[in-house]
């Protein structure tokens, strides 16, 4: 037996954001509000930066069937692969407001969104995640949040 040991780099700003997604991150909050969560009341935005400069966005779309809905992270990212499929993402911006508050930790993409993620590294390339909070905002790369990831080719 031998035991090994996962080490994940990450980047902590503090009330800020980092300076080269700045442009990035504001437009996550300014789709928040689009957000379809009358169940849950939890609203979730993301951003994607493409190669080409697009900025791609996407917010959770909730559903009376539950299963049925999708969140904001797979919304962009599919749109993105289904609009622009040679483009690369360098990076995915998200932010959440639980019942119109900002919470002050982060939110961290669920583990359906992560495994999408995967498949978008593996046909593009990693990237950056900022992850924003009311007080702390995580930027990693994607890679780091799917380390055992599920892959069939
Ligand atoms: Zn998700």
């Amino acid at each position: 037996m031998e035991k090994k040991e996962l080490k994940i780099d990450y980047h902590v700003y503090r009330k800020t954001y980092p300076e080269k997604y700045g442009d990035l991150c504001r437009k996550v909050f300014e789709v928040i509000p689009h957000a379809y969560s009358v169940y849950s009341g939890f609203s979730v935005g993301a951003a994607l930066l493409l190669d080409n400069g697009v900025v791609v966005t996407g917010t959770n779309q909730e559903n009376a069937a539950y299963p049925s809905g999708i969140c904001a992270e797979r919304t962009a990212l599919f749109y993105a692969g289904s609009r622009y499929p040679e483009a690369r993402v360098e990076a995915l911006a998200i932010a959440a407001f639980d019942k119109g508050v900002q919470p002050e930790h982060f939110v961290a993409p669920c583990g359906a969104c992560r495994q999408v993620m995967a498949e978008t590294i593996k046909r593009t390339g990693d990237f950056d995640v900022i992850m924003l909070g009311g007080e702390e905002t995580v930027m990693l790369k994607a890679s780091a949040l799917l380390p055992f990831v599920f892959d069939l080719l």
